[in-house]
C-alpha cells in the first residue's frame, strides 16, 4: 500500500465491460490493443483480464512488453505492433510472439534465429505491415502505383523458410471519419497488396485492421470484412482506446447526394453513444496541507495566482512528475467532497495547489479527484485532453510509471488478477490519513 496518497484505481470490471461491448459491436474478432503498458492501466494486469474474458490476441508496442503479457498470457496469440529490433528475435522465439515485419531486418533476424535452433519450417508467424498512407511503418504502397517496394519483399520473404506469413495488416490515418459514400483509398491500397502477394502464392490467413473508432462504428469495418473474405482471410479488429472506457471524436458526414446514395445515415455510419463506454481508470489523491491566504497573496512558482479575497488553498501531493500535464496550471479543477476545486497556481513537479474558498469544511485525507467521478460530478480524460490541448490517449499514457495501479474499493478481486506477478501489484486503495 502506497504512503504518498496518490493512485489509480484501475477496473477490470469496466475494461471486460467495454470489451464484450466492442464484440458486440465488432462482428468480427478483436485483438484487444494492450500497447505502452495498456494505455497507462497496467499491461499485464488488462492482458490477463481480457484472455480471461476471451480475447485470444493482443497487440502490444515491443518485445519486452510483450515477454510481460506472456508470464501472465501463457495462451494468448500477442503481435508485436513495432516490428523488432536487431537482438530481439530469440526472445520472441522463447515467448512465441508474432511480430509485425516490414524491415529486411526484421527478416533476418528472425530467420537467423529459428535456423540457429533447427526449427521446423513455416514455423514462425509472422504478420506484414502495408503502409497505406499513413508514411509510418510498413511497406508503402500508393494508389495506382506498381508494387515495387512489396514484389521484393515477397520473394525475400518467401525465401525465409522458417517464416510463415500469417497475417497481412495495415492501419488507417482517419478512422473516425464516418462516410457512407466516401472510400477509404487505403483499403484499395489492401486489396492490391493482397493481389501482389496472392501472385507470390501467399495467402494470409488473418487481415487486420482499424481500431476503436472502426470497430464501433465504421462502415470501413464492414469493408474489411468483405476485403477479408474476398482473399479467403479472417478479418480482425485492434480498439485500444475504447477499451479503457472513450470514444474519438466522430465526424460524420452527409451522404453526398452525387453519389446516388439514398439520404440518411447508410449502416455503419452513425456511432453509439460514448456513454456505452466506461472509463476504466480512476486517478486520486487527498488533500495533505491546508492554508489561507489575504487578498494579495499568491501561490506557486511566478506568482500566477493571486488571491482576490480571503482563501483557502488545499496541497495536493501530486505534480507534473506523476503525469498532470502542467499546462492545467490555473486551468484545470479537481473533484472535493462533490464540487469543483479550481487549480490554483503552476502545477509543480510533486505537488498542485487547488482553491477549497467554496468548498467548506475541506480537511485533512479528503478525496481529490483528478480523473474519474465523485458524486454527481466527473472528470473525463477528453476534459484534460480538451484544456491542455492535447487527446485522451496522451493524457492516460502519461500517468506515470510512480502511480501504483490499485483495485477500486468494492471491486472484487478478479481471479485473473491473482496471476499478475508481484511488480503489477493490485490491492486496495489506501485508507484516508
Ligand atoms: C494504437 C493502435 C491501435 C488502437 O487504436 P485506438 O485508437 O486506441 O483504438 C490499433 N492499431 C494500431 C497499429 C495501433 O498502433
Amino acid at each position: 500500500m502506497p504512503h504518498r496518497p496518490v493512485w489509480a484505481e484501475i477496473s477490470l470490471r469496466k475494461l471486460v465491460a467495454n470489451y464484450h461491448r466492442l464484440q458486440a459491436l465488432a462482428g468480427a474478432e478483436l485483438m484487444p490493443v494492450v500497447k505502452a503498458n495498456a494505455y497507462g492501466h497496467g499491461a499485464q494486469v488488462c492482458a490477463a483480464a481480457l484472455t480471461a474474458a476471451g480475447a485470444r490476441w493482443l497487440a502490444v508496442t515491443d518485445a519486452d512488453e510483450g515477454v510481460g503479457v506472456r508470464s501472465v498470457c501463457p495462451g494468448a496469440r500477442i503481435v508485436v505492433l513495432s516490428g523488432i529490433w536487431p537482438g530481439e528475435a530469440e526472445a520472441a522465439l522463447d515467448h512465441r510472439l508474432t511480430p509485425v515485419v516490414w524491415e529486411d531486418y526484421h527478416l533476418e533476424e528472425l530467420e537467423r534465429a529459428a535456423a540457429g535452433r533447427g526449427m521446423p519450417p513455416n514455423s514462425v508467424a509472422v504478420h506484414l505491415e502495408i503502409d497505406s498512407g499513413m508514411s509510418r511503418q510498413g511497406i508503402r504502397l500508393r494508389p495506382q502505383a506498381a508494387s515495387f517496394d512489396l514484389e521484393p519483399f515477397a520473394q525475400r520473404l518467401r525465401a525465409c523458410s522458417h517464416l510463415r506469413l500469417e497475417g497481412v495488416m495495415t492501419h488507417f490515418c482517419e478512422p473516425q471519419r464516418l462516410s457512407a459514400s466516401r472510400e477509404n483509398p487505403q483499403i484499395a491500397i489492401l486489396d492490391a497488396a493482397l493481389a501482389t502477394l496472392a501472385g507470390f502464392g501467399l495467402a494470409p490467413e488473418l487481415l487486420h485492421a482499424g481500431n476503436s473508432s472502426t470497430t464501433v462504428a465504421g462502415a470501413d469495418r464492414e469493408r474489411l470484412r468483405r476485403l477479408a473474405s474476398r482473399f479467403g482471410a479472417e478479418p480482425l479488429l485492434r480498439p485500444g482506446l475504447a477499451l479503457y472506457g472513450y470514444l474519438d471524436r466522430f465526424q460524420v458526414e452527409a451522404p453526398d447526394s452525387s453519389s446516388g446514395l439514398a439520404s440518411g445515415a447508410a449502416p455503419g455510419t452513425s456511432p453509439p453513444e460514448p456513454s456505452d463506454f466506461q472509463p476504466a481508470l480512476a486517478w486520486k489523491t487527498q488533500i495533505s496541507s491546508l492554508r489561507s491566504l489575504d487578498p494579495g497573496e499568491t501561490a506557486g512558482y511566478d506568482h500566477t495566482f493571486t488571491a482576490r479575497r480571503r482563501t483557502t488553498l488545499a496541497l495536493l501531493p501530486a505534480g507534473y512528475a506523476d503525469g498532470l500535464n502542467r499546462l492545467l496550471s490555473n486551468r484545470g479543477h479537481v473533484l472535493i467532497r462533490g464540487s469543483r476545486a479550481p487549480i490554483a497556481g503552476r502545477i509543480s513537479m510533486d505537488q498542485t495547489v487547488v482553491d477549497v474558498t467554496e468548498i467548506p469544511g475541506s480537511a485533512l485525507g479528503d478525496e481529490a479527484v483528478l480523473l474519474g467521478t465523485q458524486g454527481q460530478l466527473a472528470i473525463s480524460a477528453w476534459d484534460l485532453a480538451d484544456l491542455a490541448g492535447t487527446i485522451p490517449w496522451e493524457i492516460l499514457c502519461a500517468i506515470s510509471a510512480r502511480v501504483p495501479r490499485l483495485t477500486p474499493a468494492g471491486e472484487e478481486m478478479a481471479p485473473e488478477c491473482a496471476k499478475a506477478p508481484p511488480d503489477a501489484p493490485l490491492d486496495a486503495p489506501p485508507d484516508r490519513i
